[in-house]
């Protein structure tokens, strides 16, 4: 069993991208329950199984006070997935209860870098990349990640789709950018899986449960199909309605 998990933002707003800090406390000591290594990003497609990454997009200023504190106390990596032309400013492309969250500015990056954090690239501007011209994409992508490494002045290596949507070009540049591309389909990481197309698990699946303390029992991998097929399924719907 190999996955990385995704958070977002940790606060009480109750939306799809939060996680309370209950739960965010509890589903650490789940973690631990389960006794899965919790290994960086750059190292989980080759770690030994059983292992975990554990990631946050967007770059909230509540990782640094809410979620990396309780990370480092357990000795535990993350990587934080930053929006290069938003750095200091809020997550203005999201509405609803979750709108208008600050996010963390280069020298507050710089600082948790120093500290030990992962930082990946979330795009230039947090636009969906599908259907963008040639131009717009290589901004969003491989422009954005050559100015997040003068901003924070460190090699990044790791994207993140924003909202989880694939342009569908993953050509050599990009290849040449990034050693790790994130998305957001449901699964876990098996042997074939590539370096440029990794799953996640979205944290929002285990609000209010004790699933992460199974993540090694065989039923776990079992949920996650289950999951995944509904999922799936639900997104087939929703494109059928709209025709
Ligand atoms: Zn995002």
């Amino acid at each position: 069993m190999k996955a990385i998990l995704t958070y977002h933002s940790i606060d009480e707003s109750g939306s799809v991208i939060s996680t309370s800090l209950d739960d965010f406390t509890r589903q650490l000591a789940q973690l631990e329950t389960a006794g899965v290594e919790v290994v960086p990003l750059a190292d989980v497609v080759d770690a030994e199984a059983p292992a975990i990454a554990i990631t946050f997009d967007d770059g909230y200023v509540n990782f640094a006070e809410a979620a990396w504190p309780r990370l480092r106390k357990r000795g535990w990596p993350a990587t934080v997935f930053a929006v290069t032309e938003l750095l200091g400013q809020t997550n203005s492309w999201e509405s609803g209860p979750a709108a208008g969250l600050p996010l963390l500015g280069a020298s507050e990056l710089r600082d948790l870098i120093r500290e030990g954090v992962a930082v990946g690239c979330h795009s230039a501007r947090h636009i969906s990349l599908r259907g963008v011209s040639a131009e717009t994409f290589q901004r969003e992508t491989v422009q954005a990640r050559e100015r997040l490494e003068e901003s924070l002045e460190v090699p990044i290596r790791s994207f993140a789709y924003p909202f989880g949507h694939l342009h569908g070009r993953l050509d050599d540049t990009l290849r040449e950018a990034f050693d790790q591309i994130v998305t957001t389909q449901f699964a876990l990481i098996e042997s074939n899986t590539s370096p440029w197309d990794l799953p996640r698990l979205d944290a929002f699946y285990f609000r209010g449960n004790d699933r992460l303390a199974g993540l090694l029992r065989p039923g776990f991998a079992n949920w996650v199909r289950r999951r995944r097929a509904l999922r799936a399924f639900r997104s087939r719907l929703r494109r059928w309605r709209r025709v």
